[in-house]
């Protein structure tokens, strides 16, 4: 993913299940929509699926980001070793997922379960974690993957619901590869100042989620994108950034529950992956013209 700003589509969009046939057409589809990459969930190394998802990736030249969630028997933060140590070892393995694949970042909630807590993160949770994310990111550079943590809602983890909780959290694991990653879903329930918070997470910035107040179609939500865009242009961020969307025609449990999907946002995934990739398109062309003409670079 060369490109500036690639834009991606996750799996959920495009296929129910990421089986051999689901990858082959979800990867096809983002690809002849216009798609950079897809994000992929972590299918282990060795596994058909994997190589399906290597030679269609390799064969369309499209970009792969492996996506996931901690369960809360890998939880990261919890008091017992076990546990914390099967996250770890889940994680060095989409790691590895991530390079057989050929891609170059694995994300989503990596630093503690995918769920609603009922308290808040003790601070020896919160150090295991950042230790565990250290050594995963130290085999992640070895490969030349970037390892993300998402910034969640309240809802769905109690340990980075704010850009500058993610920040602090970064700069502590004291590895470079460590990249925080937002998403306008969440951002619109948590932050205070959407410019403030992309501002000041800055260059440690290093994927983004677009997803409208109700994760349905872009635009056909409450969310305003355009302080998003025009803020990530501020500060700088060619990174990759993707469309994630969740529906009840598309996902079952666990994933339904946690993510309190309710009702159909949506029915046709293809409509709505091609609309996506339209209004990304142009979001970003808006986003990069209002700041070039800010700079003063055109009269
Ligand atoms: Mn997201």
């Amino acid at each position: 993913m060369n490109k500036i700003n690639p834009l991606g589509v996750h799996w959920l969009v495009l296929t129910k299940t990421w089986d051999s046939d689901g990858a082959r057409h979800a990867i096809r589809e983002a690809k002849r929509i216009g798609y950079d990459f897809i994000e992929t969930p972590p299918t282990p190394v060795g596994d058909e699926v994997t190589e399906v998802t290597r030679q269609l990736l390799a064969e369309t030249g499209m970009g792969a980001a492996v996506c996931l969630g901690l369960s809360a028997d890998q939880d990261l933060t919890s008091p017992d070793p076990e546990i914390r140590a099967r996250g770890e070892a889940f994680l060095m393995g989409a790691v590895d997922t991530c390079a057989r694949i050929g891609g170059s970042l694995v994300s989503g909630i990596t630093y503690s379960a995918f769920q609603k807590y009922m308290l808040p993160c003790p601070a020896d949770g919160r150090t295991a974690s950042i230790a565990a994310i250290a050594r995963v990111a130290r085999h992640a550079k070895s490969l030349g993957i970037t390892i993300g943590l998402e910034v969640v809602n309240r809802y769905e983890t109690n340990l980075l619901n704010t850009a500058e909780q993610a920040l602090a959290f970064c700069n502590e694991t004291g590895m470079e590869n460590v990249k925080i990653h937002l998403d306008s879903y969440h951002m619109n329930i948590e932050e205070t100042d959407i410019q403030q918070a992309i501002l000041k997470a800055g260059d440690r910035i290093g994927f983004f989620h677009i997803g409208d107040s109700n994760r349905g179609y872009l635009g056909a939500g409450n969310i305003d994108f355009n302080p998003f865009i025009r803020a990530l242009f501020q500060a700088g961020y060619t990174g990759p950034i993707s469309f994630e969307s969740f529906s009840s025609t598309m996902i079952d449990q666990p994933l339904l529950g946690i993510l309190g999907i309710w009702r159909d946002t949506w029915e046709d995934g293809k409509d709505l992956a091609e609309h996506s990739f339209t209004f990304m398109e142009a979001l970003v062309k808006s986003g990069r013209e209002a700041h070039r003409r800010a700079l003063g670079r055109v009269a």
